[in-house]
């Protein structure tokens, strides 16, 4: 177990400034905070921690991510919270912890290999900071390498599933070469272990017979490039059994075929030197065809950079040569972690964290070949994406900002359709709530339910906005349609006649209409009047006089409009409020009540109460009015909105009752404003859902019956 100095030692052989009194801070208090907890192996669970820390001092990082590493599953499995580690560490380190913890909370279904990917993502989009990626990658790590202590063959084979799906691929993303390898090996004992004891095997055979061949081919290779004139630093490895296995599959050889065991790396100290090796090695020995790639003028997408090339090396064994300058090197190691050390000294002291983001976006920035740009620009969008979970545990992405409703368009079409309601992490939620990262979303269906155009105003992602819009453009259609039909029929039968598709049809020309139901939806909308269709399908009839009788419009007309039967009115039946047919907020029109339309080209018709105030802004419109009656049911589909004022006593509990009331009456409380307070009354609306006139009239009659109410009256304008 590293002690504490060793600790801050390692830190500050790396960064003079190094933070000392925070390290020791979160030593300390790590280790109180796990106190006699005990880790699968028996060690204190202190050294967990610990030896985390310890792999982020190899990649160079900063104190607070060292510290970050000490006190990483504190929040989690300790007494310790956010405010604790605040207090103590501070708020950087603090919400460092918290996003670890937030990592460590998602339970990974990785047994679905096509979600690996999505997860992936959510690990990115989780890891705001960069530095709560490196943490958590090193916390894998020592996890990897202690998984034999875990008894549960179950539980070692998902988190080796886990860490060979999941995490080797993000730290191959970040350019963690080294790390990758590792965690990929380790992955590979626990789910291979047969094909990884052959590999070892021969592994082991090969080096025997070969005694120190690495050895003696690095000592050749120094010396034949020193000649040229070229100093370098060459280091000579064999491949972990993993990578030896994947080449096997994927180039479909057999062990005894497979050779290039070894590789090498020889790193030289500039550009140039790169290439003039490159050419001193085909020169010298036989080139291994097709394997020859330049990374360095075509960077891999995490940013490493480096020359590949197989040759017939000293020994006349196939070898692998990696060319590259020290820098590169560095990068090639430890990726982003290496990139952030340098750039280090420029980064100010508040910690840019989403700077962090911006330079490994950089990196990736440089794509290699199509497909690998496609997954930058993947990449690219994980900040503005959000990921959530079906129950079954599917992982659903959608743009930040997504609520329950984007989700379940996400999930499927039909589900969007008909979605009522929405749990969240098990909770009911409004349809409007913004999803966070990891939420559990369980959506409510109902067959009667039919897209809102209300969603419209919250939906961020792209396919439900297009399904309800194109959902809504249908309903309106066939709206306007109902309207001008509706319309036409009055229009014809002011002359005694009837309309009919027939005499419709002959006149499309006319209007530029190419349908009888075009021609409906026009009139509804406004755009073509009723009277104006009559006159070209019987151009016998009468004019429509020039200006309009001052004393019959428009009150008179209105009024007389509606003592005329319902057959002459346009009839607003089956009508959605909303669409083709708009209830004015002035008067809150009911079901029952008499009414009088208001046309807006374009917008259909607007419903106003006969005695509504705003009406007399239109008395010098009279085209724009329209006898309308409520058809012959004064029930609508949905309750109506009804607007009630009231003054009542400044009592305890007056609220309660009125509430009660309206309750009991079927009524159902849409909103509430006080509008005066002063003294021993107040004043309040209330709007109430009703389903008509007469329903709201019994729902103001129980009001004026309670003791705390004085006056109650329907609220107009
Ligand atoms: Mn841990």
């Amino acid at each position: 177990m590293i002690r504490q100095f060793q600790l801050v030692e390692a830190v500050r052989a790396y960064d003079p400034n190094v933070n000392e009194d925070g390290l020791n801070r979160a030593y300390v208090f790590s280790m109180k905070a796990h106190g006699k907890q005990t880790r699968a192996s028996g060690d204190p669970y202190f050294s967990h921690p610990l030896e985390v820390a310890g792999i982020l001092t190899e990649y160079k990082v900063d104190s607070a991510t060292i510290m970050t590493a000490l006190l990483h599953d504190t929040i989690e499995d300790t007494d310790a919270t956010f405010e604790d580690i605040t207090a103590i560490c501070g708020e950087e380190v603090a919400k460092l912890v918290d996003g670890v913890t937030k990592l460590t909370r998602i339970e990974f279904q990785s047994d679905q290999a096509k979600q690996a990917e999505n997860f992936r993502k959510l690990v990115l989009a989780m890891s705001q900071d960069i530095r709560v990626l490196l943490v958590k990658l090193a916390d894998r790590l020592h996890n990897m390498r202690t998984l034999h202590f875990i008894t549960k063959p179950e539980k070692r084979h998902r988190i080796a599933t886990e860490t060979m799906d999941i995490f080797a691929p993000l730290a191959e993303r970040i350019g963690m070469q080294e790390l990758k390898a590792e965690l990929e090996d380790l992955a590979f004992a626990e789910l291979n272990p047969k094909a990884r004891r052959s590999i070892t095997r021969r592994l082991e055979f090969l080096r025997e017979r070969g005694e120190d061949l690495v050895e003696k081919v690095i000592i050749e290779l120094k010396l034949v490039l020193a000649n040229n004139g070229i100093s370098a630093e060459i280091s000579g490895r064999e491949k972990t059994p993993y990578s030896i296995w994947r080449k096997m599959q994927t180039n479909e050889v057999g062990f005894e075929q497979l050779s290039d065991i070894m590789a090498f790396r020889v790193v030289v100290s500039n550009l140039e030197d790169c290439y003039k090796t490159l050419g001193v090695a085909h020169r010298r020995y036989p080139v291994v065809p097709m394997r020859f790639k330049d990374y360095i003028s075509t960077p891999k997408p995490n940013g490493y950079q480096s020359i590949h090339t197989g040759v017939f090396g000293p020994e006349r064994q196939r070898i692998e040569l990696q060319i590259r300058t020290s820098d590169m090197h560095a990068i090639a190691e430890s990726g982003v972690a290496a990139h952030w050390n340098y750039k280090q000294g420029e980064a100010s002291k508040d910690g840019k964290q989403y700077r962090w983001l911006r330079e490994l976006l950089d990196i990736l920035e440089h794509a290699d070949g199509p497909e690998e740009f496609l997954e930058h620009t993947k990449l690219e969008m994980f900040q503005d994406q959000v990921f959530c979970f079906t129950p079954r545990g599917d992982l659903i992405n959608m743009p930040t900002g997504a609520t329950p409703v984007d989700f379940a368009y996400a999930v499927h079409s039909e589900v969007g359709d008909r979605c009522v309601g929405a749990k969240i992490n098990g909770r009911m939620m409004p349809l409007r709530s913004q999803l966070r990262n990891g939420d559990q979303v369980e959506i409510v269906t109902s067959k009667a339910q039919t897209p809102s155009p209300t969603w419209e105003r919250f939906v961020v992602s792209g396919k439900a906005r297009a399904r309800i819009r194109r959902f809504v453009r249908i309903q309106e259609r066939e709206q306007y349609e109902k309207l001008g039909r509706s319309i036409l029929r009055r229009s014809f039968k002011d002359e005694d006649y009837e309309v009919s598709d027939k005499g419709l049809a002959g006149v499309l020309k006319i209007f530029q209409q190419p349908s009888v139901e075009d021609l409906c939806a026009q009139v509804g909308s406004g755009h073509i009047g009723g009277r104006d269709v009559l006159e070209a399908v019987y151009p016998g009839v009468k004019k429509k006089p020039e200006a309009p009788d001052e004393n019959i419009v428009p009150i008179s007309n209105a009024r007389s409009g509606s003592e005329k039967s319902h057959d002459e009115a346009v009839s607003i039946r089956g009508l959605i409020p909303g669409m083709a047919m708009h209830l004015a907020s002035c008067c809150h029109p009911l079901p029952g009540d008499r009414i009088v339309g208001i046309v807006t080209t374009g917008c259909g018709v607007t419903i106003h109460t006969i005695d509504c105030e705003q009406l007399k802004t239109y008395h010098d419109q009279p085209e724009r009015w329209m006898d309308i009656s409520w058809g012959d049911s004064t029930h609508t589909q949905q309750n109506q909105v009804g607007r009630v004022f009231l003054s009542v006593a400044n009592v305890p509990g007056a609220l309660g009752d009125l509430s009660m009331v309206i309750a009991k009456n079927n009524g159902n409380i849409s909103n509430l404003k006080i509008t005066n307070r002063a003294g021993d009354f107040y004043d309040l609306l209330i709007d109430i859902e009703v389903q008509n006139v007469k329903h709201l009239t019994e729902v103001i009659a129980a009001l004026r019956a309670s003791p705390v109410t004085h006056t109650v009256d329907r609220a107009r304008g």
